[in-house]
C-alpha cells in the first residue's frame, strides 16, 4: 500500500472513530430526556411543515440574512462547505487513483468553477468574521458584545480550521494545475486554482507533484481532525442545526406555551414532578436545544433583560443547562429504575403529555446554582431570544419549565407576585378588585353594552373579552372604551361577559403557576361554551393570545381576533372612517404577545395609517425585533430593582422619535409606557394611546381655535370625549 494512502487512511479511521464515537454519546445523551410529546408526529402537514422549515432556514438560511453581514458570510461559508462535499469525496479518490474524478460530473468546467468559487467565498467570509468577532471582543465591549459568555478562544479555533481546510485544498488544487491536465481537466474556470497554479509554477513538475501529494494528505487531515473538534466544540450545531429545526415548534415556538402537563390531582403521586427542576426533567428536544447552542449571541443581543443591565441572558441560560446536561451525563444515562424515566424507561407513553413520575433526585438542583433565582424570574416572556436564534432554540419553555417546578414543587418565587396569584385564585383578576367592578367601565357610554347572563344572543357577533386591565385599570379602560365606541359606530354587535368574566390565567401560567393556570382556563372555557360563544374580540394581547393558542389544548376552540384586526377589517370596509381631528406624529410600539408571537405586525400600523394626518415614524427596534414593554411573564407584578427599567429603555427610545404620540395595543404596553413618559417627565408632550384611541381622536371634529380644553397627557386629556 503507497504510503500516501496509509497516512491518508489511518489519520482518517483515528479521527472519525473518535468522532463517532462522541456523536454516538451525544445521541444517547440526549436520549436519555423526557418524552416529548408531538416532536415525532409524521403527519402530512407535519412532514409538510418540517420539510418547509429545513428549505427556508437550514438551506435558506432565513434567520441568520435578517443580520445581513454575518449572515451573507454564513450563508456562502454553510453553502461552500456543502459545495466542498465534492472535494473531499476528489480528494479520498486521489489517494487510491490521482486521476480520479467523480462519474459524470467531475471533468466539467462548471464543477470545477463552483468549487473555486465557493473556496473563494468562503475565505472572504472568514476575512469578514474575523473582522465582526475583532470588532465585537467581549474584551472591548463587555455587556454589549453578543460573544460576551461565549467560548470566544474555540471560535478562533473553528476560523482556523476553516482557513486549514480551505487554504490546503487550493495549494492542492493549485499544485495540480502545474503537474497534469488528466488531473485537474477544469481549465480556466477553476480561476482560484489557477492564481495559485501560476505562484507555484516555477517550482517546476517534479515540485509541485510532490506538493499537491503533501496538500492532499494535509487537506485529509486537516478535515478529519476538523471532524473531531466539530464533535467536541460548539460546533457541533453543524451536525445537530438540521434535526433541531426539524422537530422545533410549528410554526415557531412563540404564542401559546407548549406543554400542558396534566394538572389533574388525582393523578398526582408523591413522585410527580411538575416542570424541570433537575437537568434530568427536561425533554429530549430541550436537550437537543442544548447542545444545538452556537453561541452567536444573538439571542443576548436582543434580551430586554440582558440589554438592561439584567443578570439574564438567555444564551448563558442555554450553555448553562448544556454544561450542567453535560457534567451530569453519567446519572442521565445510568439504567434507571423501572418508573423512573430516564432513557428507555420513560415513566408515561410518549403522548401522555407530561413528565409524572421522573425522579427528582438528581444530584445537582438547577435553582439556584445553575441558574439563579434573579436569572429566571427577569424574564418578560418576550420571544425575542426565541425569534433570533438561527437554530430554532426555544428559551422560552426551558425558563417556564424551571419556573413551574419552582412555584409548584418549591413553593419557591418572588413574594411580591404572591398577591397577584391570591388574587387570581380568589376574585378572578390579579389586582384583587373583584368581579362587581368589571362593567364599571360602560358607565361613560352613551349606549347599552349587553351583558351576557345566559346565551350570548343571535345577533350579537362578537364576545368582547375586556381583560381584567382593561375593565380594571383607569388608563387601559380609555382604551377599551374606544375601541367599544368605534364597534358600536362601525355597527359591529357585541356583548360582555361582565361578572362572568374571569383572568384568562396568562400571569399566572407565565409565572409558573399551571395549576392556576388550568383552573382559570377551564372555568372560562366552560362559561364561553354555556353562552355559545364563537366569535370572541380581545383588546388585550396576553388574552387574545391565551384564547387563540393556549384554551385550544384543553378544548376550548374559539374564533379569536384583536381588536387591532378588527379595526383594520372595519377601516378596509369603510365602516369606520378616520378624520382629521388629529394631526401630528406617531410612533408605534409592538406589543409582544400581538405582535412577536402572534405575527399581528401590520394591522395596526394600516389603521394608523388611514388617519390622514397622522404620520407614522418607526422606532429601530420594531416588528420582530420590537422591544419589549417590560411587563410579560407576569413581570408586571414583579419589583424591577436590576439594572434600567425595561419600560423607561423602551420610551427613551419612542420618545426619540421625536412622535407626539407613542402608539400601541396592549393595555400592559400603555401603563408601562405611560409610567415611563411621567417618569420623564416628558407627559405635557407626549401621550401614549391605543390605535383605537387615535382613530376615535381623528374622528372629532376639532374644537375651535382659542377654547380652553384640557391639555394633552393630562388626566382629562386623556379621558374619552363625549361623542359628538
Ligand atoms: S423571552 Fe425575552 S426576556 Fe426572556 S430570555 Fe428571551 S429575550 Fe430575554
Ligand atoms: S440560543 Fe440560539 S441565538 Fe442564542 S446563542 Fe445559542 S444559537 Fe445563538
Amino acid at each position: 500500500m503507497p504510503v500516501r494512502i496509509a497516512i491518508g487512511l489511518a489519520v482518517t479511521v483515528i479521527c472519525f472513530a473518535v468522532a463517532g464515537r462522541r456523536f454516538h454519546w451525544i445521541s444517547r445523551l440526549v436520549r436519555a430526556g423526557q418524552p416529548a410529546p408531538g416532536r415525532l408526529r409524521a403527519d402530512r402537514a407535519d412532514v409538510a411543515r418540517r420539510a418547509e422549515a429545513e428549505i427556508t432556514e437550514v438551506a435558506g438560511q432565513r434567520k441568520l440574512l435578517e443580520w445581513t453581514v454575518p449572515g451573507v458570510a454564513h450563508f456562502f461559508t454553510m453553502w461552500g462547505f456543502t459545495i466542498l462535499l465534492f472535494t473531499i469525496i476528489e480528494a479520498y479518490g486521489d489517494l487510491f487513483d490521482p486521476t480520479f474524478h467523480i462519474p459524470g460530473i467531475g471533468t466539467s468546467a462548471a464543477l470545477g468553477f463552483l468549487e473555486d468559487f465557493f473556496a473563494t467565498a468562503v475565505l472572504v467570509a472568514l476575512v469578514v468574521f474575523t473582522v465582526i468577532r475583532i470588532k465585537s471582543s467581549p474584551s472591548r465591549k463587555q455587556r454589549a458584545s453578543r460573544f460576551y459568555g461565549s467560548h470566544t478562544r474555540a471560535a478562533w479555533m473553528t476560523l482556523l480550521f476553516i482557513f486549514g481546510v480551505i487554504a490546503t485544498l487550493l495549494l492542492y488544487r493549485g499544485a495540480q494545475v502545474d503537474t497534469s491536465p488528466r488531473q485537474f481537466p477544469y481549465g480556466d474556470w477553476a480561476f482560484a486554482s489557477h492564481v495559485i497554479g501560476a505562484g507555484l509554477a516555477g517550482l517546476g513538475h517534479g515540485v509541485n507533484g510532490a506538493l499537491a501529494t503533501t496538500f492532499l494528505l494535509l487537506n485529509v487531515s486537516v478535515i478529519s481532525a476538523f471532524l473531531v473538534f466539530v464533535s467536541y466544540s460548539k460546533h457541533l450545531h453543524i451536525f445537530v442545526a438540521p434535526f433541531n429545526v426539524a422537530f422545533s415548534r410549528r410554526p415557531r415556538a412563540l404564542g401559546g406555551l407548549d406543554k400542558t402537563p396534566d394538572m389533574d390531582m388525582e393523578n398526582v403521586t408523591e413522585d410527580t414532578v411538575f416542570g424541570a427542576g433537575f437537568i434530568e426533567n427536561f425533554t429530549w428536544k430541550q436537550m437537543l436545544d442544548f447542545v444545538t447552542c452556537t453561541e452567536c449571541g444573538r439571542c443576548q443581543s436582543v434580551c430586554p433583560a440582558w440589554t438592561t443591565g439584567k443578570p439574564l441572558s438567555p444564551k448563558l441560560v442555554i450553555m448553562g443547562l448544556r454544561d450542567n446536561m453535560f457534567s451530569q451525563a453519567a446519572h442521565l444515562m445510568a439504567p434507571k429504575e423501572a418508573g423512573s424515566g430516564g432513557e428507555g424507561a420513560p415513566a408515561l407513553p410518549v403522548d401522555a403529555g407530561d413528565r409524572s413520575g421522573v425522579a427528582s433526585s438528581g444530584p445537582e438542583p438547577l435553582v439556584p446554582g445553575v441558574i439563579e433565582p434573579d436569572v429566571l424570574w427577569s424574564c418578560t416572556t418576550c420571544g425575542s431570544c426565541v425569534e433570533q436564534c438561527p437554530v430554532d432554540i426555544e428559551h422560552i419553555d426551558a425558563i417556564v419549565d424551571m419556573r413551574r417546578y419552582q412555584v409548584l414543587m418549591e413553593s419557591s418565587f418572588p413574594h411580591e407576585a404572591e398577591l397577584m396569584l391570591r388574587n387570581i385564585e380568589n376574585q378572578g383578576d390579579p389586582w384583587g378588585l373583584g368581579v362587581s367592578k368589571r362593567t364599571e367601565w360602560t358607565q361613560v357610554l352613551d349606549f347599552e353594552v349587553p351583558v351576557v347572563s345566559d346565551v350570548i344572543p343571535d345577533d350579537v357577533e362578537y364576545l368582547y373579552w375586556v381583560g381584567c386591565a382593561g375593565a380594571l385599570d383607569e388608563r387601559a379602560r380609555r382604551q377599551v372604551q374606544a375601541t367599544a365606541r368605534l364597534l358600536h359606530e362601525a355597527g359591529v354587535r357585541f356583548a360582555i361577559l361582565g361578572p362572568k368574566e374571569s383572568c384568562t390565567g396568562d400571569p399566572a401560567r407565565r409565572i409558573g403557576n399551571e395549576y392556576l393556570f388550568q383552573e382559570q382556563a377551564k372555568a372560562n372555557i366552560a362559561t364561553l361554551e354555556s353562552a355559545s360563544v364563537r366569535k370572541i374580540v380581545a383588546t388585550c394581547p396576553h388574552c387574545f393570545n391565551t384564547l387563540k393558542n393556549e384554551y385550544p389544548a384543553l378544548g376550548g376552540n374559539f374564533e379569536v381576533v384583536h381588536h387591532a384586526e378588527l379595526l383594520d377589517h372595519l377601516v378596509r370596509e369603510g365602516k369606520i372612517v378616520p378624520g382629521t381631528g388629529y394631526s401630528g406624529t406617531v410612533t408605534y410600539h409592538d406589543p409582544c404577545y400581538l405582535g412577536r408571537h402572534n405575527r399581528v405586525f401590520d394591522e395596526p400600523r394600516t389603521v394608523i395609517d388611514a388617519i390622514p394626518g397622522a404620520h407614522n415614524v418607526e422606532m429601530r427596534r420594531c416588528r420582530e425585533r420590537g422591544f419589549c414593554c417590560g411587563a410579560g411573564g407576569a413581570r408586571m407584578w414583579m419589583e424591577e430593582s436590576i439594572g434600567t427599567r425595561v419600560n423607561v429603555d423602551r420610551t427613551l427610545e419612542a420618545l426619540g422619535t421625536g412622535a407626539d404620540v407613542v402608539s400601541t395595543a396592549c393595555p400592559y404596553c400603555m401603563i408601562m409606557l405611560d409610567d415611563a413618559v411621567r417618569a420623564n417627565g416628558k407627559e405635557d408632550d407626549v401621550r401614549v394611546l391605543d390605535i383605537a384611541q387615535l382613530v376615535e381622536e381623528s374622528m372629532r371634529v376639532p374644537e375651535p381655535a382659542g377654547l380652553p380644553g384640557p391639555g394633552p397627557g393630562t388626566e382629562a386629556g386623556n379621558a374619552p370625549q363625549p361623542e359628538g
